[in-house]
């Protein structure tokens, strides 16, 4: 499978949707292993990651105080991120080649999606994982539901009850604050702990 035809075979799926997006991303394929993490098979780039989850940072503060929130972006700094190297909008790597065609494309579709996103600018930002996650579910029925800072299992909920056309309902802003809402409890009820335990997992959803 050629990358960038199942990027355009995307973008055109969406489109059919009802979701124009008005660029398609750039790729590049590096045969190396993800410096923020191995086990990564794709990432949006960083500059365009910050515009996807810009103000996660004020709504995690205010979920867990700023005590908390000083020891975590401790430890987040404590791992010594290198900058971004990459103009591409999404970066695929290494394992990426080893995976089977179908959940290559999950891949795929997932970052598309951020990308979407990220173009549209949409509100609610602590729930990108979870939405574009649930996009790439949608498209090849391949469940991955992420780390514990995922909402995968909220937006599945919401999508299977209420909605025919996924895609643009989870642009909805009202659709996406409802997501956002549910996900902000559950990070209430679960507590700090979680997050310190998973520093690494913080950083993966708030920096890709
Ligand atoms: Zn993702």
């Amino acid at each position: 499978m050629q990358i960038g035809d199942e990027i355009q075979n995307t973008i055109e799926y969406l489109g059919r949707r009802g979701v124009k997006s008005l660029l398609t991303p750039t790729f590049v394929f590096v045969d190396e292993l993800c410096p923020y993490n191995p086990g990564f098979y794709a990432r949006l780039n960083q500059n365009l990651k910050k515009i996807l989850t810009k103000g996660v940072d004020e709504q995690l503060r205010e979920i867990y105080g700023e005590q908390n929130m000083q020891k975590l972006e401790k430890k987040i700094s404590e791992l010594k991120l290198p900058k971004e190297v990459y103009t591409e909008d999404i970066i695929f790597y290494q394992p990426f080649k080893n995976i089977d065609p179908g959940f290559r494309k999950s891949v795929i579709v997932e970052e598309v999606w951020h990308f979407v996103e990220a173009e549209k600018n949409v509100c609610c930002k602590l729930i990108c994982e979870g939405t574009a996650k649930y996009g790439a579910y949608f498209n090849t029925g391949i469940e991955i539901s992420g780390n514990r800072l995922s909402c995968f299992d909220i937006v599945k909920r919401e999508m299977e009850k209420n909605h025919v056309n996924v895609f643009k309902a989870m642009l909805d802003p009202n659709v996406r604050k409802r997501i956002e809402d549910k996900f902000v409890q559950k990070l209430k009820k679960e507590g700090i702990g979680m997050l310190l335990e998973s520093a690494d997992e913080l950083l993966r959803f708030s920096s890709f």
